[in-house]
């Protein structure tokens, strides 16, 4: 992937962010580590940035991962949570436009991980 000239900073929540996150998920691009923090779940995302394809890191912190645990039937019966983590792009890339002290190209995207 040849780099462009550098991408304007914009605050888009545009779906294909979401979807082209999912196929970086799937090729294993785009990671998500859980790990506990003080009892509550953490997600550390690493990867491109669906839209800018800058390395970005983005810690989440969920806190209300039970009341999202339907009745699923996950394998073996065992229920499954699903987590919907929404992220914004937070790479160290150059990007015109920017706000000042904003990092990031301003991209948000939704990252769903099962937990259970
Ligand atoms: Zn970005
Ligand atoms: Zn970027």
């Amino acid at each position: 992937m040849s780099e462009g000239p550098a991408l304007d900073y914009l605050l888009t929540t545009d779906f294909r962010w979401t979807q082209r996150a999912f196929d970086l998920l799937q090729e294993e691009l785009l990671t998500v580590d859980p790990h506990e923090a003080g009892g509550a779940p953490c997600f550390v995302i690493s990867g491109p940035c669906p839209r800018c394809e800058h390395h970005m890191t983005d810690r989440q912190v969920t806190t209300a991962l039970a009341g999202l645990a339907g009745p699923d039937r996950g394998a073996e019966g065992r229920p499954s949570a699903e987590v919907l983590l929404d992220v914004t792009c937070g790479c160290v890339g150059e990007h015109g436009n920017a706000p000042e002290g904003k990092v990031g190209c301003g991209a948000s995207f939704r990252i769903a991980v099962v937990t259970g």
